[in-house]
């Protein structure tokens, strides 16, 4: 099936697309519908690449609006961990439904994911027609290396055959919950798989004085010593890391994703420094991290908070301009993130904004999309060249609200 969108807006020009078998085929002012294309008119809407949500637990709306206002360690280990103990399958496909469908809403076409039973997730991704990066959670602070490991192992295997929307990776948890030996394991096995890894690091400074006190060595440099830090690495929140740090992240290449919203809601004490982390040449994506900790999935509130962290904490307006922010937000300054092009050849995944939107009405639309908009402003959501919403209509949202209700009421939430 051919779909075409004609009368689209891109860069102040107005032009079609069309793309055949999940590809962009033309794109350009030439571009008319032909006959039998599934056709879509923009009229007069920007067309614009797609947000990536580089961090998140999708599952975790399950736990939206019972984070407690508790401190980091307090809230998982009294409110998060004792319920995910009793997390099933079923659980997670329909928290994740509901992720994807929030992410959907607003504009988000891909997703890195690291939560307990991920082939839910994944089969919940595959339903919803998005894009994602899984990882089980690896931990081995119960001392079980080898069950990990095998976790890990078949992970990998089942994440693989869920098809083609779905990238698997390794997710060791952290540097506080899984032990030395593991971490070098899990680094040597990304080398021989050539799969990404996706870790939280640096973020609380208990964190990084707990790592400095047993390891002698700040977060970074003792990843770096096992072997962790490559370009296959992307590393949640960064918060604490320090220049030579990011220097060192720079020089191998790894990914650091902020999660501004959840590090302000947590009261982590700091905010990145995306102005150090630039000059020292780090790739940077934006996250929203999980909605237990955020609530919102919604990257536009995400990408605000971030323009405005940085302006403030740096006490300078030009910190980080509009455009960067949302290169940032979009995956285009972070190629492991998996950013869509809208260009020929390139994945069809784009997004429709509303062409009447009264956010986006006047003035630019990079500082609008960042200062003034949020996900309703999204009208269109292509991925792979299927139509996944339209007119901010998703299809099936009252039976996926319904469903994970249910679930998060069987879990006492
Ligand atoms: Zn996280």
């Amino acid at each position: 099936m051919t779909l075409t969108v004609t009368g689209a807006v891109l860069d102040g020009e107005t032009v079609g697309l069309r793309c055949e078998e999940g590809r962009i085929l033309a794109l350009g002012p030439e571009v008319v519908a032909r006959l039998g294309d599934e056709t879509i008119d923009a009229g007069g809407a920007p067309l614009l690449a797609p947000l990536v949500n580089g961090h998140t637990h999708a599952a975790m709306t399950l736990f939206r609006g019972s984070g407690g206002d508790l401190p980091l360690m307090p809230w998982l280990e009294e409110r998060i961990w004792p319920v995910e103990a009793k997390l099933d399958d079923e659980d997670v496909y329909w928290g994740a439904r509901l992720a994807c469908a929030e992410m959907t809403r607003g504009g988000c076409a891909r997703f890195w994911d690291m939560y307990w039973h991920p082939t839910a997730t994944a089969r919940a991704v595959a339903d919803a027609g998005l894009r994602a990066t899984i990882g089980a959670p690896l931990f081995d602070r119960d001392g079980d290396a080898e069950a990990m490991r095998q976790t890990a192992l078949r992970s990998l295997e089942q994440l693989a055959e869920l098809g083609p929307l779905v990238e698997p990776a390794l997710a060791p948890h952290s540097i506080y919950t899984v032990s030395e030996d593991s971490l070098r394991w899990i680094a040597e096995l990304s080398a021989e798989r050539r799969v990404p890894i996706q870790i939280h690091l640096a973020e609380t400074e208990g964190e990084v004085e707990q790592c400095l006190a047993t390891h002698g060595l700040r977060p970074a440099a003792y990843l770096d010593s096992l072997g962790m830090l490559s370009e296959r690495t992307v590393l949640a929140h960064g918060v604490w890391l320090d220049h030579y740090e990011l220097e060192l992240i720079a020089d191998r290449g790894c990914t650091v994703v902020t999660n501004p919203a959840a590090n302000m809601k947590l009261a982590v004490g700091g905010i990145f420094s995306y102005p150090a982390a630039r000059e020292a040449g780090v790739a940077v994506g934006l996250g929203s991290d999980g909605a237990g900790s955020n609530d919102s999935l919604d990257l536009f509130a995400d990408l605000k908070l971030f323009a405005l962290a940085q302006k403030h904490a740096a006490a300078d307006p030009t910190a980080v301009t509009a455009a960067e922010a949302w290169e940032i937000a979009t995956g285009a300054r972070a190629p492991l993130l998996g950013a869509s092009a809208l260009a020929v050849g390139a994945a069809a995944d784009f997004l429709l904004l509303r062409a009447d939107a009264p956010a986006l009405a006047i003035g630019e639309l990079a500082s609008n999309l960042v200062y003034a908009a949020g996900g309703e402003v999204v009208d269109t959501v292509v991925v792979a060249g299927r139509v996944l919403m339209r007119g901010g209509e998703l299809p099936n949202l009252a039976e996926i609200v319904a469903r994970a209700g249910e679930r998060a009421r069987r879990l006492g939430l």
